[in-house]
């Protein structure tokens, strides 16, 4: 079977992880990479943060610090907060020369190719400063949807906005200073050009995608697809090393790919492999799936996908993972309002970090947006996690240690049991509140199960599948297993049982 690579795509690095961001793709990639692990699967999981966008320099210049200084804060912040989750990715992408260099030999692969075109490009500019003003240093109103907010990916539609096509651009700096349109030749991808490979994948990968994405993607391939500019003509970013757009720097939303290929180098290297080349692994045996916010679906999966195309050889992704906003009592999570909450101050306040895995599991945005409050995390956690799972450890726990006979009947349903949490986890259909529906469900009968003298031995054999197969959500409960292989046949024809650990309430 192919090796598994999980990628959650590192955030902005401009600041913590909050609860959003952990609900969304964080838990979800760990969860599956776990769970693909268990079921035996070869699996890569990397992630990191992503320190390349202009938003770090206008995050900086409100807290009045360095960007450098901020992203380097940013990235320790992001990777402690990931552990403190149990979230354990194999590779952690971060600003370093070889991101540098593996960046720029990517990029040096699709111009030596000729995928890339020299193009005139207009972009709002300030005659004061003298500066082009792209993505995060540019504000105006989506053309496609009208959403007020900065240049690029936009969070009302998820199309691409160029900066020279906002209405109303201002200054994000100061929206006093006078803007005009000027023209500045740039290095485009022309993603229009790949439209029939494009269209071919995603007539495949239709039945898969999620609502959201699949509106996406018939929208934007209902238009004319964008000149992608691989280059811009700001001073922050990777330096270009091409004459023709000398002083420029590549524009960070396209470093999807090559980001994602660093991300399993690295990956792979923290397991002990060594590489001929950061891409190999995408030349090989390899299915790709991706778990990011629904509004960068254009950036990974239409011009990272059609980058791919234009490279040809390299394999394409196999699933895109998408969530919506997760939000805090019915309100934006935000960081400069100060409404956000998160993980670590949960843990902080004496939440157990198996009830916060599986209350954000429950609750993930995977298809709309969902809201999260201390009080629904209490209740739900106590009602339908804690108490059965402790009156079915107090039950097995006070049956003696020595092996009791398991029945046919319970050697199928465990075997139903198994096929249910696979049916969520499972790539393909992946989805984490049907994997904690599925454990909620399961737990629910297990509460109810009438033991006797006769099968003892089935409830402790089914009660121990279960537990193997929640623990890709509950990782702090499963250590009291041996291991956490989830079997491939279930043949037991008698169980010990062993002492279970209740949960904290
Ligand atoms: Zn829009």
């Amino acid at each position: 079977m192919a090796r598994l690579l999980v990628i959650a795509p590192g955030p902005t690095a401009n600041g913590d992880l909050h609860l959003g961001h952990l609900a969304g793709p964080f838990l979800a990639a760990d969860v599956c990479a776990r769970y693909a692990r268990a079921a035996g699967r070869d699996v890569l999981f990397g992630t990191g943060i992503h320190s390349t966008q202009n938003y770090i320099v206008t995050t900086a210049r409100r807290l009045g610090v360095e960007p450098e200084d901020l992203r380097e804060k940013s990235a320790q912040a992001v990777e402690t907060s990931l552990a403190a989750m149990g979230i354990d990715p194999d590779g952690f992408v971060r600003f370093d020369e070889r991101y540098v260099k593996t960046v720029v030999t990517f990029f040096d692969r699709l111009h030596s190719a000729g995928k890339l075109r020299l193009r005139a490009v207009k972009f709002p500019y300030s005659p004061s400063t003298g500066e082009y003003l792209t993505d995060a240093y540019v504000r105006g109103g989506c053309p496609v949807c009208l959403t007020d907010g900065c240049a690029g990916l936009c969070e009302g539609c998820g199309h691409w906005i160029a900066s020279g096509e906002l209405v109303g651009p201002r200054s994000t700096l100061d929206p006093d200073d006078p803007v005009e349109l000027r023209e500045e030749k740039v290095l485009v991808l022309p993603v229009e050009e790949y439209r029939a490979g494009l269209e071919e994948y995603f007539a495949r990968h239709a039945p898969t995608l999620r609502p959201r994405l699949a509106r996406m993607i018939e929208e934007m391939l209902a238009r004319p697809l964008p000149d992608y500019p691989v280059t811009l003509p700001i001073s922050w970013g990777i330096p270009a090393p091409f004459p023709e757009v000398d002083g420029q720097v590549f524009y960070s939303d396209t470093e999807t790919i090559t980001w994602s290929v660093h991300a399993s180098a690295l990956a792979a290297q923290q397991r002990g492999e060594v590489l001929e080349s950061d891409d190999q692994l995408w030349f090989g045996d390899t299915e790709v799936v991706y778990f990011f916010g629904s509004d960068a679906g254009f950036a990974f999966a239409v011009a990272g996908v059609a980058m791919l195309l234009a490279l040809g050889q390299y394999v394409l992704p196999e699933q895109f993972v998408t969530n919506e906003f997760y939000e805090l009592e019915n309100d934006k999570f935000s960081t400069s309002r100060g409404h956000l909450v998160t993980g670590q101050e949960l843990l902080d306040e004496g939440v157990p970090r198996d009830l916060v895995r599986f209350y954000l599991a429950a609750t993930s945005p995977e298809f709309q947006r969902t809201n999260f409050t201390r009080a629904a995390m209490a209740e739900v956690t106590s009602s339908r996690l804690v108490a059965p799972w402790n009156r079915i450890a107090r039950r097995v726990n006070a049956l003696p240690r020595a092996p009791l006979p398991v029945s046919e009947g319970s050697r199928v349903a465990a075997r139903l049991l198994a096929e249910r949490f696979a049916g969520a986890y499972d790539v393909r259909r992946f989805s984490i509140t049907a994997a904690a529906f599925t454990l909620t469900e399961q737990l629910a009968r297990l509460d109810a199960f009438v033991v006797t003298q006769d099968n003892a031995g089935d409830f402790c054999h089914e009660v121990d599948v279960f537990l193997r197969c929640a623990a890709p959500i509950l990782t702090d409960l499963a250590s009291a297993l041996p291991d956490t292989a989830i079997p491939e046949l279930f043949d037991a024809r008698e169980f010990t049982p062993r002492r279970l650990p209740e949960l904290p309430g």
